[in-house]
């Protein structure tokens, strides 16, 4: 059996390195040949010696998701469609900006959270991406946005300067992976980025939130959605676990591993469903011990989604409110809807595991 050098972070590499003999040292350079020249064969890698080359030909592959489709849209937002296997797709959004790049990861194929408004969540689940199929979207875009240097934003020097885990799926429930591939994007002799350059959105795992603030403390972005566990409960489900005072302590304890960071609230605008001045003052109520800033984010419809968009004087009524209170507050630009590359439109192609479609399939027949 090939093992996949992709799924490996620095001290997987070096136990790797071990395992047939090599010195663990040889993990910084390959790291370095992987990620930060994309080479995948083994034979370019010039500062290895022959014997070494060929040992690793031998035993082992450097192999990214397949790129089943790259779309570029009117405002330069790039998606590609990746094989992940069994007709299972991911899809990975890249964001240029004038002096910055943002990465959009996918860490699930699904998701098995079920919130109301969102496409993936509607797909069901089906299975956790590996290490290498994470860490591939961004191996993938480096390599497909180098090859033209204008892509290169010129205060970091770097294709992507921002990666945020906002993709398909929920970061925090594959922990483990989703972990790994942050290691790598956050080492000097990968990627290199800074912990505050890196993001995970999360519908709010409690203890997941915990146990990443002591593995690997990047900058986190909460679905907060809602003001009350009444109607949290009814847009994100996981509320009825994990509700909004639980929720909120976890913020404050994260933060406490980075005490000059902030929270950043995501607030999907539901027409008639959150979006009142109401809401607003309730919102800033809730959150008044916790630093925060706040992301609102218009609603991007999809087939069957049963939600309206807020109109765009409700959007600025309730982010006029937060300013007011003192909370940094931005709307999201909708980038890329014309390829259907917009937060919550992600869908791939999901097997579902979970059969939800199927059901929800005939609870529509039955009504
Ligand atoms: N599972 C994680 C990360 C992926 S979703 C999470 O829920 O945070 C990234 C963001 O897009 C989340 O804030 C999510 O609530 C939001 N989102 C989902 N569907 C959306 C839609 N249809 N329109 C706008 N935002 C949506
Ligand atoms: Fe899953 Fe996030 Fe979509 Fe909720 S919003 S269903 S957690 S991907």
């Amino acid at each position: 059996m090939t093992t996949n050098l992709l799924n490996y972070d620095i001290k997987g590499l070096a136990d790797f390195c071990a395992e047939i003999g090599e010195k663990p040292f040889r993990a910084k350079q390959l790291l370095r040949w992987i990620h930060q020249l994309g080479i995948t064969d083994f034979v370019d890698m010039s500062d290895l010696a022959k014997s070494l080359r060929e040992k690793l030909a031998a035993l082992a592959v450097i192999e990214s998701p397949q790129i089943i489709s790259d779309y570029v849209a009117a405002d330069g937002t790039r998606k590609w469609l990746l094989s992940v296997g069994a007709d299972n797709g991911i899809e990975t959004v890249f964001i240029p900006e004038a002096n910055r790049s943002t990465l959009c990861i996918s860490s699930q194929v699904g998701c098995a959270l079920a919130c109301a408004f969102c496409s993936t969540g509607k797909q069901g689940f089906n299975r956790n991406l590996t290490v290498a199929e994470i860490i591939g979207q961004l191996w993938i875009a480096n390599k497909m946005l180098r090859a033209s240097s204008e892509n290169v934003t010129p205060d970091t020097n770097r294709v992507v300067s921002n990666v945020v885990m906002m993709g398909m799926g929920e970061p925090l429930a594959n922990f483990e992976n989703v972990v790994m591939a942050l290691d790598l994007m956050l080492d000097d002799h990968a990627y290199g980025l800074s912990r505050r350059r890196v993001t995970v959105s999360t519908s709010g795992l409690v203890p997941a939130i915990d146990r990443l603030r002591e593995r690997c403390p990047v900058a986190l972005a909460v679905s907060l959605h809602a003001p009350n566990d009444h109607l949290r409960d009814q847009l994100v489900p996981i509320n009825k676990k994990y509700p909004i005072k639980e929720l909120l302590a976890a913020c404050q304890r994260y933060l406490i591993a980075a005490p000059r960071d902030f929270i950043t609230f995501e607030y999907v605008m539901l027409d008639g469903v959150n979006d009142s001045i109401g809401h607003a003052r309730e919102l800033i109520k809730l959150v008044q011990d916790v630093p925060c800033k706040f992301n609102l984010i218009p609603f991007n419809s999809f087939a069957g989604s049963g939600f309206k968009r807020s109109p765009p004087e409700a959007v600025r009524a309730f982010r006029d409110l937060l300013i007011q209170a003192g909370f940094v507050t931005t709307v999201r630009k909708t980038r890329g809807d014309d390829i259907a590359a917009a937060c919550g439109q992600l869908a791939g192609q999901v097997k579902d595991k979970t059969r939800r479609a199927q059901r929800a399939a005939r609870m529509e027949t039955v009504k």
